[in-house]
């Protein structure tokens, strides 16, 4: 009963610890979708910047080669002759010591003059029509027939006293440039192209994972059907964005793994510089933010944990105790009489129960005299003392208990014969009798009546073996007090 009181209270706390645990993991859970969203929001933030300026970068860069270009060709435009000794040998060693790998004098008539010697007719390139009008004009891509890499050609006029005499041409290596673009940002994940408004693949640099997706000799838009766009963002779309160079950034599937593919235009010819990053990639320098999340909310829930189960616990250790100060007899510290009668009918009731059963009742003779004689706190003492030769005298498992005033009452379970208990009763009697009690004179003596019945013989409730013992005990003070006497049916109490 107690331990069923016991349990129903700790259920009741199951309730609210169970509607904070929800509480704190839906606080838990909103704190990582928030985190996750943002993450998300930074890792896109930062592949839209990181384009912008590798934009910036690319532009920059073509503008210097260009002013670069524009210098050499008005210094050769003061000479009389464009291809004489020193031109060319100036060329080399512009080729040489600068990123252009390699120049060359076109004359008007087409007819271009490389540094080596080597003579090439470019007159059908549009670039050296157009720089023959004075515009600096850009060619290509092509493919180098130096070392077969993809480069472009920057073209810018000549003059001399005014007049365009004919055009300087520098063919600048592209890949090279690829490669600067995807090194400096993402360590190489993933893929940086430049691609036309057509989707002709001008240069590239890529991953292994992605290296079957983007090469010189597909146009990109085909290459679209085999990754996974998004909903919103068909092939349609991308090349309508090309055409009309507007930037733009979505998330696709390729071979399982996400990716960001952000594109913006270069402002050079109809370029478009376009990255496409591996979604852990471009998340990765934010994970942090997770981990760190991750320990707070595994140290809130093991602090949580700890100190919801010290409640409990305490909770637990006050009921025990509250329910024991109900249980028991506060001066004397022996079940009272409430719980004593439940105990022993508890026990009376119980499949444990074997055998012969003693009740033993006992009641200090005339001690309301001890009390007058020596006064309420004396008794009280006398009645601690009694309780203490009574617990010695009997077993742990016995029911042990005060009923009220000086009356006592003990439970032998289980004993082996009547003959025992006789015994122990007598020896309980002798004990009290010959006990030297703190506060009262040397030659005092407190003693005690007892009286004992048997279960079943004599009752198998309380109420019957109390009655019992109580007539037994009866007789013992009819008989003179100090004594102890058996229940006996056959005797008219
Ligand atoms: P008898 O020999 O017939 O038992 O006489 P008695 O004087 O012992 O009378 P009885 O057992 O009927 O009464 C018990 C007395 O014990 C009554 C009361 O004055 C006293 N008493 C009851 N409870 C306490 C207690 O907690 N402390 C003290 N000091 N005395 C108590
Ligand atoms: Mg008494």
């Amino acid at each position: 009963m107690q331990n069923s009181n016991k349990n129903s209270n700790s259920k009741s706390y199951f309730l609210p610890m169970g509607i904070f645990l929800v509480f704190v993991l839906s606080i838990t859970l909103v704190f990582f979708i928030c985190v996750f969203r943002d993450i998300e929001k930074n890792a896109q933030k930062t592949v839209v910047s990181n384009i912008g300026h590798q934009a910036q970068n690319f532009q920059n860069i073509f503008d210097q080669h260009f002013q670069y270009v524009e210098a050499i060709a008005q210094y050769m435009g003061v000479q009389d002759d464009l291809t004489d000794e020193r031109n060319l040998s100036l060329l080399t060693a512009m080729a040489e010591n600068s990123s252009m790998s390699r120049m060359l004098i076109i004359d008007p008539d087409g007819t271009g003059y490389y540094p080596s010697g080597d003579q090439q007719y470019v007159g059908d390139y549009e670039f050296f029509h157009k720089a023959l009008t004075g515009e600096l004009s850009l060619g290509g891509p092509f493919e180098s027939n130096i070392d077969g890499k993809q480069c472009m050609v920057l073209a810018a006029p000549i003059y001399h006293n005014g007049e365009i005499v004919g055009v300087l041409g520098a063919s600048c290596n592209l890949s090279t440039l690829g490669d600067m673009l995807l090194e400096d940002n993402y360590s190489g994940s993933g893929c940086v192209l430049i691609a036309n408004s057509a989707g002709e693949v001008i240069t590239y640099n890529v991953d292994e994972k992605m290296s079957e997706l983007i090469t010189y000799d597909t146009n990109f838009f085909n290459q679209l059907y085999n990754v996974k766009l998004p909903k919103e963002k068909s092939r349609n779309q991308v090349m309508k964005d090309f055409t009309e160079q507007d930037n733009d950034l979505f998330q696709f599937t390729y071979r399982k793994n996400q990716y960001y593919m952000a594109y913006q235009p270069l402002e050079l010819e109809d370029w478009m510089l376009c990255y496409m990053v591996p979604r852990s990639v471009a998340r990765s320098s934010y994970q942090f933010i997770l981990r760190y999340g991750f320990v707070l909310c595994a140290a809130l829930i093991l602090g949580m944990s700890a100190l919801l189960l010290t409640v409990l616990l305490s909770t637990n250790r006050t009921q025990t105790e509250l329910l024991e100060m109900g249980q028991s007899d506060l001066l004397t510290g022996m079940l009272n009489k409430k719980s004593t009668e439940e105990m022993i009918q508890q026990w009376l009731d119980s499949e444990q129960r074997i055998g012969l059963q003693a009740f033993v009742m006992i009641d200090i003779d005339h001690f309301k005299e001890v009390n007058d004689t020596y006064g309420h706190a004396v008794g009280d003492e006398i009645l601690k003392e009694v309780s203490d030769i009574i617990r010695q005298e009997f077993r742990e498992g016995d029911v042990i208990g005060r009923l009220g005033g000086d009356e006592f009452c003990i439970l032998m379970k289980n004993i082996v014969s009547d003959t025992n208990a006789t015994a122990k009763v007598k020896m309980l009697h002798q004990s009290i009798r010959t006990h030297k009690f703190k506060d009262i004179g040397d030659d005092d003596r407190v003693t005690c009546s007892i009286g004992v019945s048997y279960a079943p013989m004599h009752g198998n409730s309380f109420d019957e073996l109390y009655h019992t013992a109580d007539l037994a005990l009866y007789k013992t003070k009819k008989g003179g007090r100090d004594g102890f006497n058996i229940y006996d049916s056959k005797v008219n109490y």
